[in-house]
């Protein structure tokens, strides 16, 4: 048991958070070797199966980063950029794969990861899901077939928790379509239209963000012509999905040389 990869999860507390521990328990490929929160969380300290509402798994709820880290082969991180940046540095001292989901990094944050990343494993994605990441491939193929007479627009929907707009996933879905058309997508994007905004304007790649209830993620690629249109759709209706590609990406990155990786990689897409 003990060759096993040894996995610390971040954010334990959170929604993805509890999600990864029950994944990495329930493999028989990773070991989770600690937890960790935010300092001053009720549940720093505590067992986090119990935390969680079930039975003790033997691991506690850490604040230390540090000290949590040197056990570990791999950290798993869907929390918050500064916390994920943060991240970084500890787990390329540990030598450990740091497998990013948080969203809504500043390129400032992206820089920073970067700098991480010259002497660490980094992998990260803005969706861990096979679907979405296979969604990214259809829509860059989609893209370069058709000509700027279609208009694409991505439009997502998620919970009403969700502090983040656009989504990491429709960015992602949105980088795609751009590489498809050969344009730089900062010069392209147009966010979430409202008042006297003029015509739209040909060869914009337009995003807007559905945020209600318990949504889990919808993302649709619409590529609207005069006389047709063509929609690619992802919906995600379990979080187990994002859950299952990081433990799928923290695996697929021991022994990898430093550098940053994709899901696109994990996946050989
Ligand atoms: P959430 O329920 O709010 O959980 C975030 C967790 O991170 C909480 O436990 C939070 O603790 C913790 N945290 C925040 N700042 C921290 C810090 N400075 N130090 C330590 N812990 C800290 O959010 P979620 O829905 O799980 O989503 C988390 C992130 O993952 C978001 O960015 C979301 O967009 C992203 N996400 C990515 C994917 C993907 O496939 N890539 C899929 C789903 C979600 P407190 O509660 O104490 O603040």
């Amino acid at each position: 048991m003990s060759e096993l990869p040894g996995i610390v999860v971040m954010g334990a507390s959170g929604r993805m958070g509890q999600m990864l521990i029950k994944e990495v328990l329930a493999s028989d490929k990773a070991r989770l070797v600690g937890v960790l929160d935010r300092p001053g969380h009720d549940w720093v300290g505590r067992d986090v199966g119990e935390c969680m509402g079930g039975q003790p798994v033997g691991v506690m709820v850490s604040d230390d980063a540090l000290e949590t880290m040197a056990k570990a082969q791999a950290v798993i991180d869907f929390t918050a950029p500064a916390a994920t940046v943060d991240m970084a540095e500890i787990a390329a001292q540990a030598r450990a794969v740091h497998v990013i989901g948080t969203t809504g990094l500043t390129e400032e944050d992206i820089e920073k990861l970067s700098l991480a990343g010259r002497h660490a494993t980094i992998i990260r994605a803005g969706n861990m899901s096979l679907g979405v990441n296979l969604l990214t491939q259809l829509t860059k193929k989609v893209a370069a077939a058709l000509d700027e007479d279609y208009d694409i627009e991505i439009i997502e929907s998620h919970h009403h928790h969700k502090v983040d707009a656009p989504s990491g996933t429709a960015l992602m879905l949105g980088e795609a379509a751009a590489e498809g058309r050969g344009v730089d997508l900062t010069e392209v994007s147009d966010r979430g239209r409202d008042g006297i905004t003029g015509a739209r304007k040909r060869g914009d790649i337009g995003f807007h963000a559905i945020r209600g209830g318990d949504i889990v993620g919808e993302h649709d690629v619409l590529f609207a012509a005069n006389g047709e249109r063509i929609t690619l759709r992802h919906v995600a209706s379990d979080r187990t999905v994002f859950a299952r590609g990081a433990l799928k990406a923290a695996l697929w990155g021991q022994g990898k040389k430093p550098g940053e990786y994709t899901m696109l990689d994990v996946l050989g897409l």
